[in-house]
C-alpha cells in the first residue's frame, strides 16, 4: 500500500472529468476535501458549474451513437478490461477512499473496493444478458417484438458515504445497456468518482461514454437534472433532496431512479441466537460510523430478550476503537464532516429530554479532538414517534426498544415512513416466513444485517424511493422497451380500416 499517494499532483489538472480528460471547474468558486480524522483540507479544486456540465452532456450525447451501437460483446469486453484496471488499482483506490471519507482502510479495503470489483465483472457479464420477450404472433396477422433499448444520456447524482461503490452502482448498469453518462459525486468527496471515470479510459471505454462533473448540488446538480439532452435522472441521496429533483425532473419528463434515505429496523424474536443478534447489530449499526442507508437504527427486542440484548450491545459498543483510519486496529473512523458529527450530536442532544442515552453520546477528545470523531451511542427509553426513532440520523447511533407480541414487533418495524431494508432475527421458520411477507423494504435479512450482492437488487419501498441499483432488475431503469409491430398480411384495405371506412 503506497501511503504516499499524492491527491494534489494525481488531480492537479482539475476534478472534472469531460470527454476523457480532466479538466478544472468554471464555476468560480472552489471547494476543498477534507480528511475528516483530521480535519485538513488534502485537496482544493474549482467546482463544476453551468457550462461544464453543458459540456459533459455534450460530450456524453456525442459518444451516445458509438457506444449504444457497439455489440453487447463490445460492451462486455471493456468493461471486463475495466474490472481488472480497477483490480490493478485496488490499493490506492482504497487509500483515497479512506482520506477523503474517514473509513477505516480495513473497510475500503475490504468492501468497497473489492465490491466495486466484482459489480464492474458482474455487469461485464450481465451487457449479454439484456433480455426481453420472446416475439410473436399476438394477433392473427402481425408479428410483434420487443426492442431493449437505451434511454440516452443519463445524469447521475451521488452521495458522499460510499462513493466508489455510488459511481459503479450508477455508472456500470448505465453503459451496460448502451447509456453514456454524466456523473456528479458529492463535492465533499469526488476523488474515487474521478479515479473510477480514468480507469474506464484505461480500460478503452471511449472518451465521453463516462463523464464526471464535481460541483454543488444547487448549482451542478439541478442543471444536470434540469438539462434538456438528459434523458434520465438516477439520485442516491436524502430524500429532502430526492423531493427536490424530482419536482425539476418532471419539467422535462425524465425517467427517474430515486433511492433515498433508510431507517432500518431490527427485529429480535425472544427464539432469537442472543448472541449472534447482538453482533449483528453492533456491526450493522456502526458500519461506515452509521452513514449507510441500510445501517441498522431501530432494535425492536422482544421482551424476554430486551435487557440482556441492551447489556451486550452496551458492552461491545464501549469496546470499539476510534481512531486514524489507517491504523489497521481502528474499528471507527469519524464521520464525514464536523458538520455531519455535529448534526448527529445534536439529535442525541435533544433526545436526552425523552430517552436515556446508555453509552457515547459524546466527541472523543485528546488526540482524536480536530477529526469529525463520535462515539458510539446506544439509546433507550424512547417513545416511537421520536425524533431519534423516527428520523435518519446517518451517525453510529442505535435506539433499542422492546416490544411484547409477534404483532406489534413487525408493526413497529414498518412505522417509519422509510422502508429501505430490515432485517428479522429468529430461529422460528414460520417467524422468519411472516417477517420477510410484511416488512415494508426493498431488502429483508434474515438472521444478519448489511449483506449485499452485485446479483441482487438494492431499492427502496415507500420514502426510500423506487428503482433498483445492482443485478439485472437494474437494467428496467436504465432501458426503454419498444414494441415493434410487423403486418403479415400485405392486405390494403385491412379489417381495422373499417373504423374509418365503414362500408366503402
Ligand atoms: P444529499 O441528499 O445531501 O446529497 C446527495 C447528492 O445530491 C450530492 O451529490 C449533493 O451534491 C446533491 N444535491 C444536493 N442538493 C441538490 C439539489 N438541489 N439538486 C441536485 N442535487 C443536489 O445526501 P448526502 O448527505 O450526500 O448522503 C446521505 C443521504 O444519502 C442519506 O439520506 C442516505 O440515506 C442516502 N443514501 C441512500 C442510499 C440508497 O441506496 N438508498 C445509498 C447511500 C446514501
Amino acid at each position: 500500500m503506497d501511503h504516499r499517494f499524492d491527491v494534489k499532483n494525481r488531480f492537479a489538472d482539475g476534478a472534472q472529468y469531460i470527454a476523457g480528460a480532466s479538466r478544472p471547474g468554471t464555476s468560480g468558486h472552489q471547494h476543498s476535501v477534507v480528511d475528516p480524522a483530521t480535519g485538513d483540507a488534502v485537496y482544493t479544486y474549482e467546482l463544476a458549474g453551468a457550462a461544464d456540465v453543458d459540456a459533459a452532456v455534450a460530450a456524453a450525447k456525442a459518444a451516445l451513437p458509438g457506444w449504444s451501437g457497439a455489440t453487447p460483446a463490445e460492451r462486455s469486453t471493456a468493461m471486463h478490461r475495466f474490472s481488472e484496471v480497477l483490480a490493478e488499482q485496488a490499493d490506492d483506490l482504497a487509500f483515497v477512499e479512506s482520506l477523503q471519507c474517514g473509513k477505516p482502510l480495513r473497510l475500503s479495503a475490504g468492501f468497497d473496493v473489492p465490491g466495486t470489483v466484482d459489480n464492474t465483472a458482474f455487469f461485464a457479464g450481465a451487457a449479454r444478458h439484456l433480455e426481453g420477450k420472446a416475439a410473436g404472433e399476438y394477433s392473427a396477422d402481425h408479428t410483434s417484438y420487443v426492442r431493449r433499448e437505451p434511454v440516452g444520456v443519463v445524469g447521475s447524482i451521488a452521495p458522499w458515504n460510499y462513493p466508489l461503490q455510488m459511481a459503479a452502482w450508477k455508472v456500470l448498469p448505465a453503459i451496460a445497456a448502451g447509456n453514456t453518462i454524466v456523473l456528479k459525486p458529492a463535492e465533499l468527496t469526488p476523488l474515487t468518482s474521478l479515479m473510477f471515470a480514468r480507469a474506464a479510459t484505461e480500460a478503452g471505454i471511449p472518451d465521453g461514454v463516462v463523464n464526471i462533473v464535481s460541483g454543488a448540488g444547487k448549482e451542478a446538480g439541478e442543471h444536470l437534472v434540469g438539462h434538456p439532452d438528459v434523458a434520465m435522472t438516477s439520485f442516491t441521496g436524502s430524500t429532502g433532496v430526492g423531493k427536490r429533483v424530482a419536482e425539476i425532473a418532471i419539467r422535462t419528463v425524465k425517467r427517474l431512479h430515486l433511492e433515498l434515505g433508510g431507517k432500518a429496523p431490527f427485529v429480535v424474536f425472544d427464539d432469537a441466537d442472543l448472541e449472534a443478534a447482538v453482533h449483528g447489530a453492533v456491526a450493522g449499526s456502526l458500519i461506515n460510523t452509521g452513514q449507510d442507508c441500510t445501517a441498522a437504527t431501530r432494535a425492536y427486542v422482544q421482551r424476554p430478550l430486551y435487557d440482556a440484548f441492551v447489556a451486550g450491545v452496551a458492552d461491545l459498543f464501549a469496546g470499539i476503537r476510534l481512531g486514524d483510519p489507517f491504523d489497521p486496529s481502528t474499528d471507527l473512523g469519524p464521520l464525514i464532516s464536523h458538520l455531519q458529527r455535529d448534526r448527529v450530536a445534536a439529535i442525541v442532544d435533544r433526545s436526552r429530554a425523552y430517552a436515556t442515552v446508555v453509552t457515547g453520546g459524546e466527541a472523543p477528545g485528546d488526540k482524536l479532538a480536530a477529526g469529525a470523531f463520535y462515539r458510539p451511542t446506544l439509546i433507550t427509553g424512547a417513545a416511537q414517534d421520536s425524533e431519534i426513532v423516527q428520523s435518519e440520523i446517518f451517525g453510529p447511533v442505535l435506539v433499542v426498544l422492546p416490544f411484547d407480541s409477534d404483532d406489534e414487533g413487525l408493526a413497529l418495524a414498518n412505522d417509519t415512513p422509510y422502508g429501505l431494508a430490515a432485517s428479522a432475527w429468529t430461529r422460528d421458520v414460520f417467524r422468519a416466513s411472516r417477517a420477510t411477507r410484511e416488512m415494508k423494504a426493498g431488502c429483508v435479512w434474515i438472521n444478519d444485517h448489511i449483506p449485499i450482492l452485485s446479483e441482487m437488487p438494492h431499492g427502496g419501498y415507500k420514502a426510500s424511493g423506487f428503482g433498483k441499483d445492482m443485478s439485472a432488475y437494474s437494467f428496467e431503469e436504465y432501458t426503454q422497451v419498444k414494441h415493434v409491430m410487423y403486418d403479415n398480411t400485405a392486405i390494403v384495405r385491412k379489417d381495422w380500416h373499417r373504423t374509418i371506412f365503414g362500408d366503402r
